[in-house]
């Protein structure tokens, strides 16, 4: 069920009206041709349960289009008046090909300058194979997506990928308001937030990153001076933001080798921290890459380094040294994008 409509020839959309006005298209409207844009039957102004207003069709015939419910007018209704309120030009139910001459119809159309947002409404289940194939035609079309989808209980598929941005959307049962679990906003905070350029992924693959040295002092097992020792890596984005931090020690990847690929050990020595080289451990019975005291050179071992250790340093201070940058994707660390709404990471809501 349509915003939009053609009056005598011309495009009218049916969240431009207020009240006044659409009372007077349905005092006139049989008067003139008012017309759906889906197929050559004729329109008529109605009112959904949710209070917006918008088209049906006098009769049906010949019409392909697939009916939608109140959620899905009432959602087209929203994202269309906050986008014009942000100066985008708007089309709803926008009917666009690809290059290869594929059909596609896009709820919400949203143009302003060189960006171009489809909206998409998806108030059925969807399998991935199809959000993939309908996400293509978008792609080759040079128009962003963004999939507004329904959550329901026991769903199994969130499209969680830079390719196909899609977002849950659910309905509190007290108040019948929707929001997105993902980020914890209501859903017209959340449209604005997009519309505004608040909605990123971070990181991409070959995104040039920052990491920082997370630091802080130990006392040296042998001869008991305080020492600095390095306790993992922070990341952070050009802008700023921080994306993830690694442990020393930790399991993922060998960090002090990653260090020492971005870092030398007379820039450490220049902060007052010990080489990062291989040490033997009477405790391990082997040499590894480790910290060691600045003063007497002792290894201090994996084991003083407990996660719990900088975890704390790490959300206490945030205090970090030596900056370096990297490519997201090289020299085996590689993390993982997701998205961000401003500084906020989405987070799992199931
Ligand atoms: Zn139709
Ligand atoms: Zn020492």
């Amino acid at each position: 069920m349509p915003l939009r409509a053609i009056l005598n020839q011309k495009d009218v959309f049916s969240y431009e009206f207020d009240e006044d006005s659409w009372n007077q298209l349905k005092a006139s409207y049989k008067q003139e041709t008012l017309m759906m844009p889906c197929c050559d039957n004729k329109a008529i102004p109605k009112i959904s349960k949710l209070n917006n207003y918008f088209f049906a069709h006098a009769r049906r015939s010949g019409c392909t289009s697939a009916p939608e419910t109140f959620e899905h007018i009432f959602l087209k209704t929203l994202i269309a008046k906050i986008a014009r309120s942000l100066g985008w030009d708007v089309t709803t139910e926008k009917i666009g090909e690809t290059p290869e001459g594929e059909r596609w119809i896009a709820d919400v159309f949203c143009i302003k300058g060189k960006a171009k947002i489809a909206f998409e409404i998806q108030w059925s289940p969807q399998t991935e194979t199809e959000f993939k194939r309908r996400q293509e035609k978008y792609i080759a079309s040079g128009v962003r997506t963004a999939w507004l989808y329904k959550l329901r209980r026991n769903q199994d598929y969130l499209p969680a990928v830079y390719e196909i941005p899609a977002f849950g959307i659910q309905i509190k049962s007290d108040s019948g308001k929707m929001s997105v679990p993902q980020f914890d906003l209501p859903i017209d905070e959340f449209v604005r937030g997009m519309l505004e350029g608040k909605l990123k992924w971070r990181p991409k693959q070959n995104e040039e990153l920052i990491g920082k040295l997370i630091t802080d002092y130990n006392q040296c097992w042998r001869c008991k001076r305080r020492t600095r020792v390095i306790l993992g890596i922070g990341i952070y984005d050009k802008e700023g933001i921080n994306l993830s931090y690694l442990y020393f020690h930790g399991d993922e990847i060998s960090v002090p080798k990653f260090i020492l690929q971005h870092l030398n050990n007379s820039e450490l020595a220049k902060n007052s921290i010990a080489p990062i080289k291989p040490r033997y451990s009477n405790t391990m019975q082997e040499a590894y890459l480790s910290n060691g005291c600045f003063h007497c050179d002792a290894i201090q071992g994996q084991w003083f380094l407990r996660y719990a250790w900088v975890d704390a340093v790490y959300a206490e201070s945030k205090k970090t040294i030596m900056d370096f940058s990297f490519i997201n994707g090289h020299k085996n660390l590689r993390v993982e994008g997701k998205w961000y709404f401003g500084k906020e990471p989405s987070r799992s809501f199931r």
